[in-house]
């Protein structure tokens, strides 16, 4: 029999050891997806994904668009907050994204935004993580729209940098932001905004 995805995360050490899972927030209906890295402090308090500084960036970046989260679903590829928000190690990697799978085909998101290097190695790969690591970088890929067939579903992939990275990073947010202009057009020309 087939391990329950959120079983298999579940039994993580790092879930063993959380104070909440995190498992997303917004609008399940909207078309378009945002996939970070992992909780980190104040997302494991609260049991919601991107409520730290991070989050109020993204909250900041995405209302200069025009978008909140009525208009999106955020979640992470990790839904427990490991120790010291240290990254994710591959085998936690493999343990959770079937949850972000299920996800994923529950919601059928039309455009996934992939918030950093790791969201964005993992759809790279198709979700194989082991292929994770011979994939390109955010720096190399960020604001390319790559249309693909993500485990039998047809996405458009919008990687952009991770709302950490880019603080207090002026020269990333001005990347950031014209590649917010490129999510605003793809979902403009596909009726989801
Ligand atoms: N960083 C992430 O990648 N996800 C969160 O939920 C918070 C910070």
């Amino acid at each position: 029999m087939e391990t329950d995805p959120i079983e298999l995360a579940k039994s993580t050490e790092i879930c063993r050891n959380c104070k909440n899972i995190v498992i997303g927030k917004g609008n399940l209906k909207a078309g378009i997806l945002f996939v970070g890295e992992s909780p980190g402090r104040n997302e494991d308090e609260q049991g919601l994904p991107f409520v730290g500084a991070a989050g109020k960036n993204l909250d900041k970046l995405l209302n200069e668009v025009g978008l909140s989260l009525e208009d999106i679903y955020v979640t992470n590829i990790l839904k427990c907050r490991p120790p010291e928000n240290r990254d994710p190690l591959p085998e936690e990697i493999k343990a959770h994204t079937p949850w972000l799978i299920k996800q994923i085909q529950e919601m059928k998101p039309k455009v996934v935004c992939s918030l950093g290097n790791y969201a964005t190695k993992f759809f790279l790969a198709n979700g194989n993580v082991d292929l994770m690591d011979k994939q390109p970088g955010i720096t190399s890929v960020h604001g390319k729209v790559k249309e693909m067939d993500f485990l039998g579903l047809k996405i458009r992939l919008i990687p952009l940098f991770h709302p950490a990275a880019i603080i207090y990073n002026r020269s990333l947010i001005k990347k950031w932001e014209e590649d917010m202009g490129i999510v605003k057009r793809e979902i403009t020309q596909r009726s989801l905004f």
